[in-house]
């Protein structure tokens, strides 16, 4: 996959579920723990991979850290996101990430407060939003 070779993370395990559209990597970097109250993952969507509307009930925050992409909030436009962009998304708002069609995204996803509860999972983006 072109770009790849820029991860500094590593790239993880195929995600396998249906709140994905497209191939998408997850490695595991800081597993919930109560004490730290949060975890860390990081995330690799490949060109097009997208995940569905979803809703964090203690936030998240992404830090960017490879490749181009989308992130959207609900009544708001898709913004681009690339490398070294940081974006803070409050708890329980409805928003979707992931690559652009023509680019790789890789981000570092930061489940903040994860003892508030697990991620909503919502429905999947038309293409008419993401195209
Ligand atoms: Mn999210």
């Amino acid at each position: 996959m072109d770009g790849f070779e820029k991860l500094i993370f590593p790239l993880g395990t195929k995600v396998q579920n249906s709140y994905f559209i497209g191939t998408v990597w997850v490695e595991t970097l800081v597993a919930y723990d109560k004490t730290m109250n949060c975890a860390i993952y990081n995330v690799t969507f490949e060109k097009c991979a997208r995940n569905n509307w979803h809703k964090h009930p203690g936030g998240q925050i992404l830090l960017v850290t490879a490749g181009k992409g989308y992130y959207q909030e609900e009544g708001k436009s898709p913004k681009i996101i690339k490398e070294g962009d940081v974006v803070v998304i409050p708890p329980n708002v409805k928003h979707w990430h992931g690559a652009m069609p023509d680019s790789f995204l890789s981000h570092i996803a930061i489940t903040t407060n994860p003892d508030k509860g697990e991620v909503e999972w919502l429905e999947p983006v038309d293409d008419e939003y993401y195209f």
